[in-house]
C-alpha cells in the first residue's frame, strides 16, 4: 500500500486526503493549526502531531498550503519536507504560488536527489470533495507519471503542462481569464439594465450567442438563471474574491518578471482590489458585480 504524507488539511487539503485514504493509500497528515488537525481528527484521517512524522516513511509527499511563503517554509526550512523525506520519495505541491517559488523549490528538491511536481487545482471544494478537481502540473515526464495514479483519485482530469513551475503558469493563465472573464459578464449585465434589456433575456441569448463562457452559463453573477451560482445564495462562495485577488497578483507578479503585457489582467487585478478594500473579500468572486453595477 502507498504511504502518503498530507501537509495542509485546510478546505481543499482535507477533502483531497479523505478521497486519498477511500482509495485505499495509507494516509498520514498534518497540519500547523489545531482547529484544522482537530476537523481532520473528526472526518477519521490519522494525523501526526509533527511534520517529519507526516513525511519520514512516505513514499509520496503532497502539500496544499496558503501561498508561496508557507511552501517556501514547509518545503525549505530547518526540520522541513526536503530534511525529512524519505530517499527518492515524490514530493508534489498542489497550493497555488508563484511561478519563481515553483521553480526554486524543485529546483532544491531536484539537488537533493527528490523528483517533485507543481500540481495546482481547478475545481474548488466542490471539486475537491467529489474527486473531480483538474489537475495542471509540471514537472520532469517520469515524475509526472509516478503521480499520476494517485492524483487521478482525486480529480478527473490530470494534465501534464511540460516542465517544472508550468503548472502554476497554467493555473495563473487560467484564473487570469477567468477574473477578466468574470467582469466582463457584470459589466455587459450592468450596461443591459441601463439599456432596457431584462437580466434573463441577456442570458438567455448570450448563452447561445458569441459572449458565451463559463462565468454567464456556469456562474452567473446574476440571481436567476443559473441556480446552482453563488449569485443564488447572496454570494457565498465559492470560491473567495480573495482567492481571485491573489491569483490576479500572482499573474501580475508572473507578468512583469517575464516582460509580457497583460493589460486586462491588470485592470482586473486593480478592480479585485478594490472589491477587497471594500470589506467584500469574502464574498464569492461573481459578487463583483454589485460594485460594476454600482450597488456596493
Ligand atoms: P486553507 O487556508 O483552508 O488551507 C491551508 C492549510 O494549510 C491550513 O489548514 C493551514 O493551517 C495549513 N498550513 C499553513 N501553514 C502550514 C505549515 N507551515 N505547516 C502545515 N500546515 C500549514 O486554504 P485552501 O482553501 O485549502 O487552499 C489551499 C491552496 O489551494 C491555496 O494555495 C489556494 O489558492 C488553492 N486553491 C484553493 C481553492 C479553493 O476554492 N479554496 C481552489 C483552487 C485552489
Amino acid at each position: 500500500m502507498t504511504r502518503i504524507g498530507f501537509i495542509g488539511l485546510g478546505n481543499m487539503g482535507l477533502p483531497m486526503a479523505r478521497n486519498l485514504c477511500k482509495a485505499g493509500f495509507a494516509v498520514r497528515g498534518y497540519d500547523v493549526m489545531e482547529a484544522a488537525r482537530a476537523r481532520a481528527a473528526a472526518a477519521g484521517l490519522e494525523l501526526v502531531e509533527e511534520l517529519d512524522r507526516a513525511v519520514a516513511d512516505a513514499e509520496l509527499v503532497l502539500t496544499m498550503l496558503p501561498a508561496g511563503p508557507q511552501v517556501r517554509e514547509v518545503y525549505l526550512g530547518a526540520g522541513g519536507i526536503l530534511d525529512n523525506a524519505a530517499q527518492d520519495a515524490l514530493l508534489v505541491d498542489c497550493s497555488t504560488i508563484d511561478v519563481e517559488t515553483a521553480r526554486e523549490v524543485h529546483e532544491r528538491a531536484r539537488s537533493q536527489g527528490f523528483p517533485m511536481l507543481d500540481a495546482p487545482v481547478s475545481g474548488g471544494v466542490a471539486g475537491a470533495e467529489a474527486a473531480s478537481l483538474t489537475f495542471m502540473v509540471g514537472g520532469e515526464a517520469e515524475a509526472f507519471e509516478r503521480g499520476r495514479p494517485i492524483l487521478e483519485k482525486m480529480g478527473k482530469a490530470v494534465i501534464h503542462a511540460g516542465p517544472a513551475g508550468t503548472g502554476q503558469a497554467a493555473k495563473i493563465c487560467n484564473n487570469m481569464m477567468l477574473g477578466i472573464q468574470m467582469i466582463s459578464v457584470c459589466e455587459a449585465f450592468a450596461l443591459a439594465d441601463g439599456l432596457g434589456l431584462s437580466a434573463d433575456k441577456l442570458f438567455e441569448i448570450s448563452a447561445r450567442s458569441s459572449g458565451q463562457c463559463w462565468s454567464l452559463t456556469s456562474y452567473c453573477p446574476v440571481p436567476g438563471p443559473v441556480p446552482s451560482a453563488p449569485s443564488n445564495r447572496e454570494y457565498r462562495p465559492g470560491f473567495t474574491a480573495a482567492m481571485m485577488l491573489k491569483d490576479l497578483r500572482l499573474a501580475q507578479q508572473s507578468a512583469a518578471a517575464a516582460g509580457v503585457a497583460t493589460p486586462l489582467g491588470a485592470e482586473a487585478c486593480q478592480l479585485y482590489a478594490l472589491f477587497a478594500a471594500a470589506g467584500k473579500e469574502g464574498l464569492d468572486f461573481s459578487a463583483i458585480i454589485k460594485m460594476i453595477a454600482g450597488k456596493l
